[in-house]
């Protein structure tokens, strides 16, 4: 028990009350997000770093609050995996990224990979194989222009049932993409057990690449290893020039970042799809 503080049970000091008020408003407001349709996909272009060219590009949530503004994703999803309204958060995303590709195909533009952020808590469902392919497949997008994006934490939470739906899913052709490599607990293992078609190099060790030599190394040595296992490499986060001419070097397949594109409304990237 904690002596300072005004708080309610006895329990909390201010700071752990407010904490847990502000963790309960955004479960009860994340009830409604959806309905409410408060939830928008921003898309960022993904280049192939040798012609420059818009590959593919990775859905990022945004959640314009009515009263609170916008709300980072940073903020809520770690709560909604915590609560397993990531199911429909996952959902909602699936959905309306491939209805947004299909539209693009529609009016012509050439089809490219979506990439999408996809929490392996929701492999934990019933069916997630189905429900995968069923909300694809409404849609009536290519699996193979289908990436996930799934973090090294959340595979590691749910290993079991995740290995086996991630290798399904993969046989019917989805791509799947490990995000922030070298941040958490990576170990190689998941990399031998899993069909990960692509790594995904945090934008932490991209952030002194060109004044520190251990980085510079590291992303070095990832994007060999990454190619040995048969796999592509994307940088995530470049905002300079020195960093991009950092990663061509070591042989960097792709890349995205403010230096491209910072993540835009998809009327925005249309406008960038035009123009090459
Ligand atoms: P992430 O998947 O690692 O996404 C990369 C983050 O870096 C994004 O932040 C993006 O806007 C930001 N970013 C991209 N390029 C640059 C750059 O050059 N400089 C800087 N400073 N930042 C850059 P965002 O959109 O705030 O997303 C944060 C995290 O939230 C994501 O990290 C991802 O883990 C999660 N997230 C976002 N959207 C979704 C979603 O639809 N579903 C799920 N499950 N998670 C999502
Ligand atoms: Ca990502
Ligand atoms: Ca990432
Ligand atoms: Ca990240």
């Amino acid at each position: 028990v904690k002596e300072n503080g005004k708080d309610n049970f006895g329990l909390y000091t201010d700071e752990e009350q407010q904490r847990r008020s502000e963790y309960m408003e955004i479960v009860n407001d994340l009830h409604h997000a959806i309905d409410k349709k408060q939830f928008e996909l921003f898309y960022q272009p993904i280049l192939n770093l040798e012609s420059r060219k818009v590959i593919a590009v990775e859905a990022l949530i945004r959640w314009f609050h009515p009263e609170k503004g916008f709300i980072p994703p940073d903020k809520f999803i770690p709560i909604a995996e915590q609560t397993g309204q990531i199911h429909e958060i996952n959902s909602w995303v699936l959905r309306t990224a491939c209805t947004q590709k299909k539209k693009w195909e529609q009016m012509g533009f050439e089809p490219i990979t979506f990439s999408i952020n996809f929490s392996c808590k929701s492999f934990t469902q019933v069916d997630p194989v189905k429900n995968t392919q069923m909300i694809i497949n409404e849609s009536g997008v290519k699996y193979d222009e289908i990436q996930l994006e799934i973090t090294e934490t959340s595979l590691i939470e749910n290993f079991d049932l995740a290995i086996d739906t991630i290798r399904e899913l993969s046989e019917r052709g989805i791509k799947f993409a490990l995000d922030d490599f070298g941040t958490g607990y990576s170990s190689f293992t998941y990399l031998k057990k899993l069909p990960i078609d692509c790594l995904k190099i945090d934008r932490d060790f991209l952030l002194t690449i060109e004044m520190d030599k251990t980085n510079e190394i590291i992303v070095n040595k990832v994007i060999e290893l990454a190619h040995v296992l048969g796999m592509k490499v994307i940088a995530e986060g470049i905002e300079t020039v020195e960093q991009l001419e950092v990663l061509k070097k070591y042989g960097c397949d792709r890349g995205q970042g403010y230096y491209f594109s910072k993540p835009l409304p998809s009327s925005h990237i249309e406008e960038f799809l035009v123009k090459q």
